[in-house]
């Protein structure tokens, strides 16, 4: 028998990184019987490790849970009348709603040290290095309990670092009055007049929280054309109601300088009209986000890079070195949480020796969290126009939904694409109430290779909104029944 202090150090699979992508792939190799290691430097607001990374602690959860809560607000102050609800006199407290999303983000970090326990997952808190590709130093921040760092041995390494938010710099962040993502989710007064730049999927979500709770809103967006990603006829509809709840999108804006003082931010940009001046109280920046990949020592392990910063993998998410992984927002495609947690259970089954884990990057679901929400997958009818491909169209607006009509949210549509010589379904787009729930009944067909046919054919509920979905699939043959 060995030295049992030697085996502690020796592992199957040490992962770097415990987001949606790293500790969803820890937790599936120890299912498997990998013995697993994950170690992971994020701290929270006390200086205490976390796990869960970006998508737990200044992500999807923290963004959700402010515009749940930013949502209820909203329907008081606009739209309980009309229910017959006398909400006058509803008050903000802003410091018990962050308050309420931290708890929430604590709930679900600790949850995730609970699922490693159960699974015996071993916790190492700290920064992870690649010393070579078997050996990976794990470096505690400095004043942790264990003082570090720690040399591991291992015979496969999955990086799951995740990507920090992109700067500009025309507009450094200061974390004062110029913020990225993380600053916008802690704002303790509601700013009177707020600046975001990038009207992406972070400036409309947090644009849209702002905006609910009483800021004046601009979002200044480089790109002439509004969410590039979206299909058109959505992204269309998208516009017009967000302008209308009153976020002032300025398209075309190129912002070439902000300079602050103590208590506001001079934002200089320039557009069709010339140049412009915006004085804000307090500015976003949400550009975008880049892959988190310095400083892992991957040179040396001899992992490439492509010319962005992404480390380089195959299909099955292995780098230039056979037995190093990697996965999430780091590695090429969406940089969204399912996408990274798909690859850490794929990559996962990988080692454990399964020749047929994959991900189906062609079904990927994308949502905004707006309300009404936008939820796509899938091909848009541009992409397919561009590519020559022969398709056809069902369209659904919710307001012909009587689920729609009694809950009060008639915004949106439901638009189906399918391929005209197959029925094969290429794409869904929607945008309306719980979109991002919806969407869900098109990634399912879509994975199963699904038709307009098998959704018209599927019973749906009465009355739900899912026969919005229904209807459009329907519509796809010009056989809607209720329009
Ligand atoms: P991350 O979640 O970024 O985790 C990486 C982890 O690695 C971090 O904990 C980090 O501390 C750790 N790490 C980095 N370097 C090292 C190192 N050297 N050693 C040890 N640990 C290291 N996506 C969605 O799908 N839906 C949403 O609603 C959504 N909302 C979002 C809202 C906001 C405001 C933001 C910023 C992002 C949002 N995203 C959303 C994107 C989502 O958060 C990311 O796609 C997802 O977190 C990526 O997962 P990951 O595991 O690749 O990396
Ligand atoms: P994004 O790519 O969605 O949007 C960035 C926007 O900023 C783009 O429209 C871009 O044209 C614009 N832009 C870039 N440089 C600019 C400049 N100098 N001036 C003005 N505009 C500029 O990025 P994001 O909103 O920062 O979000 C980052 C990523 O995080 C998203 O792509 C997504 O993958 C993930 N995310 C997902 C969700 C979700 O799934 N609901 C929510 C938030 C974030």
């Amino acid at each position: 028998m060995g030295n049992p202090m030697e085996n502690q150090n020796n592992f199957d699979v040490v992962v770097i990184g415990a987001g949606p992508g790293g500790y969803v792939a820890a937790i599936r190799c120890a299912q498997l019987g990998l013995r697993t290691a994950c170690a992971d430097a994020w701290l929270d607001k006390d200086g205490k490790p976390a796990l869960g990374g970006t998508c737990l602690n200044v992500g999807c959860i923290p963004s959700k849970a402010l515009l749940d809560s930013s949502h209820h607000y909203a329907f008081f102050r606009h739209e309980a009348a009309a229910h017959g609800i006398n909400s006058s006199g509803v008050t903000l407290d802003i410091h018990r709603m962050i308050e309420r999303k931290s708890r929430i983000v604590k709930m679900l970090t600790q949850g995730i040290a609970g699922l490693f326990r159960k699974n015996k997952v071993e916790w190492l808190p700290g920064r992870g290095r690649i010393l070579s590709v078997n050996t990976v130093e794990v470096t505690p921040a400095a004043g942790a309990q264990h003082p570090g760092p720690i040399t591991v041995n291992t015979r496969c390494i999955i990086i799951a670092t995740g990507s920090l938010a992109a700067t500009i710099p025309p507009a450094p962040v200061d974390d004062e009055l110029i913020v990225d993502s993380t600053g916008a989710l802690e704002f303790n007064d509601v700013p009177r007049r707020l600046g975001i730049i990038g009207a992406g999927v972070i400036g409309l979500e947090l644009g849209s929280v702002w905006n609910r709770l009483g800021s004046e809103v601009v979002i200044l967006e480089a790109l002439d054309e509004f969410l590039v990603p979206v299909d058109r006829q959505i992204a269309t509809e998208a516009e017009k109601v967000l302008r209308k709840q009153g976020l002032d999108i300025r398209l075309g804006a190129r912002v070439t300088g902000t300079g602050s003082n103590n208590r506001e931010v001079k934002v200089t940009y320039e557009d069709q009209g010339g140049k412009q001046q915006l004085s804000v109280d307090k500015l976003i920046v949400a550009v975008g986000r880049k892959p988190n990949s310095e400083g892992l020592g991957l040179d040396r392990a001899g992992v490439r890079l492509d010319d962005r910063g992404f480390i380089e993998v195959d299909q099955h998410c292995r780098t230039s070195q056979q037995n190093i992984y990697a996965i999430g927002d780091v590695v090429r495609g969406p940089m969204l949480a399912h996408k990274a947690a798909e690859e850490g259970m794929a990559v996962a089954e990988h080692i454990a020796g399964s020749a047929s884990a994959q991900v189906n990057y062609r079904v990927i679901p994308w949502v905004i969290y707006t309300w009404p929400e936008i939820a796509w997958v899938g091909s848009t009818a541009r992409d397919l126009e561009q590519a020559g491909i022969a398709y056809r169209t069902g369209v659904f607006p919710f307001a012909a939904s009587g689920r729609a009509r009694a809950m009060g949210d008639t915004t949106g549509m439901v638009k189906m694409l399918c391929d005209q010589a197959t029925d094969r379904i290429l794409g869904v787009h929607i945008i309306g109430a719980y979109a991002s729930e919806l969407i869900s009944e098109a990634v399912l067909a879509m994975e199963f290779d699904g038709c307009s046919e098998d959704i018209a054919r599927t019973i749906h509920a009465h009355p739900t909104l899912t026969e919005v979905m229904h209807e459009a699939a329907l519509g796809v043959e010009d056989r809607a029944i209720h329009i």
